[in-house]
């Protein structure tokens, strides 16, 4: 997708209600989006599509932690020292930038590098900021946003919006394999907001300030990790496959040496083809028994698992998996969005999976007399219940398909005169455009057995 193609998503996005700027009659928040009619059911979807694979098992339970913590979480997981990224800053602007991003805009791999590396080889190199100018020392820039509970503003009284949901499952292990009779191996899961101060937010939903994540902690016995690793590696490869994100635009980035997080003994992302580039979607991550030993010490609480089997116990190893659910809603716009030539016209089509599609069907008269309107609401009605389905009457026909092509609705459903004959409908596909007749009394079936078959492109 080129840079044009990227402008005209964004705008689409705007005008068609996925993605709006937040606060945007002020001017703007930066590095914060709101979500439109169809953007929140797509992340709805997106979410439900996560949220059935990842608990609507045996082996795994959900959660939904507060976003405000205890502040000495932050302290054990590592986050009030370790959360911070490289800054440096423009002598004469004051406008900052994440040191290691800087690097690699001027094609210097940081893959590893420590940050005083990093340091040094912006010395070396003599790099400037992006407008000519000398540029700081590098310092260390923590990422979590502060506020205080209550009334008065003191250290006692600092909390810290959450920057990842993981530590919310950590401190709740306990509770939920009690509550729940798990043993090990067992996960549990969350989606939920998270919050990080970014020294630089672009790329629209790929990097900003407030957004979703979707965290899953795999709690197993000391030895079997690695095991563990692999596996999720696996499941959560094929995943993507559901949203409709086709292997061919992933791929695997092994994190080295300094690029691991303080936490991390392995880390692998999975890595979607951005129009900018590759970018992480997704982490895989062994962090041993890091917090829950962390947790242990800084709460004076024992978090160990008895094996009953085995009659011993330990404090269990972790495999975490961890997607942003905006960043891969970001990935399937960009996934979805389709220009093509038609009888000498561009079409602009959301090829969105049709299980993630905001609208799954719109229903639509041919011509708003002879009964029409009154029989196309009735077949909305009726599938009302099972999914999201929008009546449209006004306009050309041809160009009511435009409007769903352009929003990502993959079958449109055409009440005409010779349904007052036979009780059927066209339904029209958005990728192929083809056309076929349906019994009204089968649709349900029909579309529903249409969205499970669909195959990537
Ligand atoms: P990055 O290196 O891009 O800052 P990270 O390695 O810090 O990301 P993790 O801490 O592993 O990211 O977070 C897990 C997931 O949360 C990421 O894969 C990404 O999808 C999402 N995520 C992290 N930071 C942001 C952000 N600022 N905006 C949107 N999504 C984010």
């Amino acid at each position: 997708m080129s840079d044009d193609a990227m402008e005209k998503l964004v705008s689409l996005c705007k005008r068609k209600g996925f993605i709006f700027q937040s606060s945007e009659i002020y001017g703007g928040l930066n590095g914060c989006w709101d979500y439109g009619p169809l953007g929140v059911e797509l992340l709805r979807n997106i979410k439900e599509v996560w949220w059935k694979a990842m608990t609507y098992r045996e082996d795994v339970e959900g959660i939904d932690a507060s976003i405000l913590m205890n502040q000495r979480v932050w302290e054990a997981s590592g986050h009030v020292d370790s959360f911070t990224d490289p800054m440096v800053e423009d002598r004469k602007t004051n406008e900052r930038f994440r040191l290691d991003q800087l690097l690699e805009e001027n094609g210097i791999d940081v893959a590893g590098l420590s940050a005083e590396e990093m340091g040094t080889l912006l010395r070396e190199r003599d790099i400037k900021s992006p407008k000519g100018n000398e540029l700081s020392d590098p310092r260390q820039f923590n990422l979590m946003f502060k506020t205080f509970v209550g009334p008065l503003e003191d250290d006692s009284a600092r909390v810290f919006l959450r920057p990842e949901t993981a530590q919310g499952i950590f401190v709740n292990y306990l509770n939920v394999q009690a509550a729940t009779r798990q043993k090990l191996p067992f996960g549990i899961a969350q989606i939920g907001k998270a919050f990080r101060n970014e020294i630089n937010t672009k790329n629209f939903l790929f990097r900003t300030r407030e957004f979703e994540q979707m965290e899953m902690q795999y709690f197993v016995a000391p030895g079997t990790q690695d095991e563990w690793f692999d596996y999720w590696r696996a499941e959560r490869w094929k995943w993507f496959a559901q949203i409709g994100l086709p292997e061919r635009k992933l791929s695997w980035h092994e994190h080295q040496g300094d690029e691991l997080a303080h936490y991390a003994r392995a880390a692998f992302d999975v890595q979607y083809e951005f129009p900018f580039g590759p970018g992480e979607i997704e982490g895989i991550h062994n962090r041993g028994d890091y917090d829950l030993s962390q947790h242990e010490a800084f709460a004076g609480k024992q978090l160990k698992y008895f094996d009953e089997e085995q009659r011993t116990k330990f404090v269990p190893y972790v495999v975490e998996t961890s997607i942003g659910a905006s960043r891969t809603l970001m990935a399937c716009l960009v996934q979805a969005y389709h220009e093509e030539e038609v009888k000498g016209e561009t079409r602009v089509v959301m090829r969105f999976h049709p299980r993630i599609a905001p609208i799954k069907a719109a229903v639509l008269p041919l011509v708003k007399r002879d009964g029409m309107p009154a029989i196309a609401r009735q077949i909305a009605e009726d599938l009302r219940p099972y999914m999201r389905v929008l009546y449209d009457e006004g306009g050309a026909i041809g160009r009511r398909y435009r409007r769903m092509d352009e929003v990502g609705t993959p079958f449109c459903l055409t009440v005409d005169s010779d349904t007052l004959e036979d009780q059927t409908v066209t339904v029209r596909a958005r990728d192929t455009m083809a056309q076929e007749r349906v019994p009204i009394a089968e649709l349900h079936a029909h579309l529903e057995s249409r969205i499970d078959a669909w195959q990537i492109p």
